[in-house]
């Protein structure tokens, strides 16, 4: 207890609903692409570049080699 009475404030998580304020992180707006590698239909969170690969969460660590 205690734990709970501070910091739970409007600012928490509910106040992300529908809100298209939000600057840097805005609304997640999920875009389907099909995997560069392993073929499969995934969504990324991020509007994929034309001719770029995207690669689905379970191949896009083998491509991160930066
Ligand atoms: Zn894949």
């Amino acid at each position: 207890m205690g734990f709970n009475d501070r910091g739970n404030s409007f600012r928490g998580r509910d106040s992300n609903r529908g809100g298209f304020r939000g600057s840097s992180s805005g609304p997640r707006e999920m875009h389907k692409v099909i995997c560069s590698d392993c073929g499969v239909e995934t969504e990324v969170p991020f509007k994929p570049t034309e001719g770029r690969p995207v690669y689905c969460r379970d191949c896009l660590p083998k491509h991160r080699k930066f």
